[in-house]
């Protein structure tokens, strides 16, 4: 349409790219687990925005809790605190004991820049480890910690970041090898490579970006071992698996550990720009002793705190932990189904709401392609689910509809996805 042409030259002349192609679909308004085009064309959203829209789209309680905190208080001089955050950070608190100091910040990246900061400032070293394809942030302290994208035209990173390899067992890197020793071997190269200044270790409970890599049971308690035994300190970061996501309110819980630093962002505000970090009251004591410092613009700000009540508020009283459980259940049989039907599916995985489905090479087509395909004739067709690792070899599209998805919504989104894989490997 003419409309249609205008819009993308305004886009096309002033949007400045940052790392991925503008999908075609223009959304014009969102509502429940639905987008729409300006003509109305609906759109299911099974990437939950960017994996943040846990409640959907315009939530009416969180509308009402957004019009009711921009009309009393919104943004303050950063010295200030102010009842929502305190509020925050109580309702926090008592989701993690063993964390209960809390600081609002506003990106994921931003989150992990100050956990990490905290982690050296507390030991006062320096080095961190993480996961080969862990994702952190785009910020320097973040971005160091994210091995496989995001590396390129920023030239020297902070020094003393070392890289070990989540296992994958569906692709193991040694088949055969037990993960408990491809994870002391790994540490025992750390160990050698670094100047032994170990800050801290800082990864996700299920890799993302890196693949939807759900680590084994037992492997957060092996690493946790790991950082003690070095005076490291172990930060989690649950920006997308915490508040219900995977079936439990954070994805630690099934593993029974704590980390001594928790990061979320994402889920936190459901959609606003809200994130937060957790630590331990020793921590943040050292901290303090340390003089830690992130005075930020938006740290503590009202609006977002009083968001990110509201969210924690409707996921524990809704029980959608719980819901992310059963109907990711129901999620991952359709997404059987369809590897049943579909050799070109390799793996499904995953936990709760948010599920992997990994290509392989198929006929002509590498994994990559298919991968790409698929989620290119499935946003024509009217789901939209996204490419994860990308950049790197195989293609994993992960499927993390909204908490409050309908299991009619599930079964569409199947049906959906399921036509466009026809589509492509037919
Ligand atoms: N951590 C994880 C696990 C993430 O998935 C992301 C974003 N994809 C971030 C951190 C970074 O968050 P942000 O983009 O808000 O800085």
């Amino acid at each position: 349409t003419d409309a249609g042409r205008q819009f993308w030259a305004r886009a096309n002349r002033h949007l400045l790219h940052y790392g991925c192609d503008f999908a075609r679909f223009v959304p014009a308004r969102a509502e429940g687990c639905w987008l729409y085009d300006a003509a109305g064309t609906p759109m299911l959203d099974f990437t939950s925005g960017q994996m943040s829209s846990i409640l959907g789209h315009s939530h009416p309680e969180i509308l009402a809790r957004i019009r009711e905190a921009a009309g009393t208080l919104d943004h303050l001089f950063s010295a200030m605190v102010s009842e929502p955050v305190v509020r925050l950070a109580e309702q926090l608190a008592a989701q993690v004991p063993a964390l209960p100091k809390v600081l609002l910040l506003s990106t994921g990246g931003e989150a992990n820049e100050a956990a990490i900061k905290l982690a050296k400032t507390v030991t006062r070293k320096w080095e961190v480890v993480a996961f080969t394809r862990g994702y952190h942030g785009v910020t320097a302290g973040s971005a160091a910690a994210t091995f496989k994208v995001g590396r390129t035209g920023v030239g020297p990173l902070p020094q003393g970041y070392y890289a070990i390899p989540a296992p994958n067992a569906y692709r193991p890197r040694f088949p055969g090898l037990d993960w408990r020793r491809e994870l002391d071997d790994a540490f025992e190269q750390v160990d050698r490579q670094c100047t032994g200044n170990l800050a801290a270790f800082i990864a996700e409970p299920i890799l993302s970006s890196g693949g939807v890599i759900d680590l084994p049971l037992g492997y957060l308690a092996a690493l946790k071992g790991h950082c003690e035994a070095r005076g490291m300190l172990l930060i989690l970061d649950e920006s997308q698996t915490g508040l219900g996501r995977t079936g439990t309110m954070f994805a630690f819980e099934r593993d029974g550990v704590v980390p001594d630093i928790l990061t979320l962002s994402k889920t936190l505000g459901a959609g606003m720009a809200l994130s937060a970090v957790m630590t331990s009251d020793e921590i943040a004591a050292a901290a303090d002793r340390n003089d830690f410092f992130f005075y930020t613009t938006h740290v503590n700000d009202p609006l977002p705190a009083a968001v990110g009540s509201k969210v924690l508020e409707i996921v524990l009283r809704d029980d959608l932990a719980d819901r992310a459980k059963i109907a990711g259940e129901r999620l991952a049989r359709g997404l059987l189904d369809l590897k049943q039907r579909y050799p070109a599916i390799g793996d499904v995985r995953g936990r709760g709401l948010m599920r992997g489905l990994e290509f392989t090479d198929s006929g002509s087509q590498d994994a990559t392609a298919i991968a790409n395909a698929v989620t290119a004739a499935a946003l024509e067709l009217g789901l939209a689910a996204n490419i994860v690792r990308s950049g790197t070899s195989g293609g994993v599209m992960r499927i993390a509809p909204p908490l409050i998805v309908k299991d009619e919504e599930i079964d569409q989104g199947i049906a959906l996805l399921g036509r466009a894989i026809g589509l492509v490997v037919e």
